[in-house]
């Protein structure tokens, strides 16, 4: 069976956030599937490989070449074409419909031409992969976050020179809409959001839409890398660790506060790594963080986002219990993973969420609200699990939890659970197999 994904990031190459994560790591724990996503500025120059053989396609009246590299056991076809995509930034160009619909048509043609008998598909930036292809190969359509959903102009569809009115929802052309109808298969990335997106409050205005497509939705809780993400390797931290040597988590901690200029001590640092925006709850934590500065804690933020948002952590950079780094830096990242104690993950909505389960193996315990991915993965101590779990978006049920985590900070049962987490296995292995079932299911 010929499988290719189909998306827009993809580690190691590019990344912004989990779907990169996804992209890098299922293709390799399923095996035998290939990846096609477009080459972005400087890609291409940074592999240091040889490129195996290229093909030509036409789209839109533009050329592009699809560049093949077999990187592990892997094949990525890059699709080169530098008008749309050598750029500062993947996405946010006023141009987007435009280049991600060339990408859609690339797809479609490349897939046709190399004869694949799956197409599986990522977020709204592949979204009418399904309706080019229909009848023609078999799709899958996974859902990374659906309040990210590809809605531009009506004019859009001029690009694939055809008209149809389901193209359409709130008279906009609508990418992700599309590909749910569309595609042989939805699934979403974990079995909580599958059922919450069916609902008004999580469906973001396509709640019916899903419904309609229950009998062939399915969530798969998403999976780690730990050839990626595991303390034991990790080139980013002066010291490895595993579960042995556990005790080299408290050295990249102090590695860290000498890195962040907060006093080397042995306290709490309680930490978040995210995209500043509601989604992630950072309007609950600015609420709290005083009274979280209460605890004998130190609170570290890595992210970029919402400028507004991340304007009201302005007043803390003078705190020097605070570290507030706003950015994206893979490898403070990874120091940061290493060097907390507890993990902030209060989202209004988390489709899976991957950090969670990088701090699992980080030995940093996760505080999360219970909706999506969170709840699928995240278990409370007084439930016999090994993070902090709160269910009602409020000040007072996050600060309760929070204190709780505190509490027990302070005790022994701290490092055995923590020894515990490392130990949890979320490798997409498992998931794998998963997967491998659904694409036999539709080739039936
Ligand atoms: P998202 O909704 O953003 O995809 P996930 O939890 O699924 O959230 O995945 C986020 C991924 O992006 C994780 O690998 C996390 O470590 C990484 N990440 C998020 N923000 C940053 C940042 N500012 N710098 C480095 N890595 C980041």
């Amino acid at each position: 069976m010929k499988v290719l994904f189909a998306g827009a990031e993809c580690t190691p190459f590019i990344k912004t956030g989990g779907l990169a994560d996804v992209m890098g790591a299922l293709p390799k724990a399923i095996g035998n599937v290939d990846v096609i996503l477009p080459a972005y500025r400087g890609i291409l120059e940074k592999l240091n490989t040889e490129d195996v053989r290229v093909y030509q396609i036409r789209e839109m009246g533009k050329s592009c070449e699809v560049h093949l590299y077999h990187i592990g056991a892997t094949s990525y076809y890059f699709v080169k074409q530098d008008h749309y995509f050598d750029r500062d930034t993947i996405y946010g160009q006023h141009d987007d419909a435009e280049r991600f619909a060339f990408f859609n048509l690339v797809v479609k043609k490349f897939a046709l031409r190399r004869k694949y008998d799956i197409v599986h598909c990522h977020d709204w930036h592949t979204g009418m992969v399904p309706y080019l292809l229909k009848g023609q190969v078999k799709t899958i359509y996974t859902i990374h976050n659906l309040a990210f959903q590809g809605l531009f102009p009506k004019e859009t569809a001029n690009y694939f020179g055809v008209e149809d009115e389901s193209f359409y929802i709130w008279d906009q052309f609508n990418f992700m809409k599309i590909g749910i109808e569309n595609a042989d298969m939805v699934t979403t990335v974990s079995e909580t959001y599958a059922k919450e997106i069916m609902r008004k409050e999580y469906g973001c205005g396509l709640e019916r839409i899903l419904r309609s497509r229950r009998k062939t939705l399915t969530g798969i809780v998403n999976g780690v890398d730990y050839g990626e993400f595991n303390p034991k390797f990790d080139p980013a931290l002066k010291f490895n660790y595993d579960t042995e040597t556990f005790d080299l988590k408290k050295v990249n901690k102090k590695f860290l506060q000498n890195e962040l200029g907060l006093k080397p001590v042995d306290k709490m640092v309680v930490s978040i790594i995210s995209r500043v925006t509601e989604q992630k709850g950072f309007d609950l934590i600015i609420s709290v963080l005083d009274k979280m500065l209460e605890h004998d804690i130190q609170f570290v933020l890595l992210g970029s986002g919402d400028p507004k948002l991340e304007r009201k952590f302005d007043k803390y950079v003078v705190n020097h219990n605070v570290s507030i780094n706003i950015g994206y830096d893979e490898d403070l990242a990874r120091k940061i993973y290493a060097g907390s104690d507890l993990f902030l993950m209060p989202s209004r909505f988390e489709p899976c969420g991957l950090s969670q389960l990088i701090s699992y193996k980080y030995g940093t315990l996760p505080l999360v609200r219970k909706t999506g991915g969170l709840a699928d993965t995240v278990k409370d101590v007084k439930d016999g699990g090994l993070g902090f779990v709160f269910t009602k978006y409020t000040r007072k049920d996050f600060l309760q939890k929070f204190e709780e985590a505190v509490a027990l900070y302070n005790t022994n049962q701290w490092n055995k659970n923590v020894i515990d987490a490392m130990k949890l296995d979320f490798s997409f292995h498992a998931k794998a197999a998963e997967y491998r079932d659904l694409y036999e299911r539709v080739m039936k």
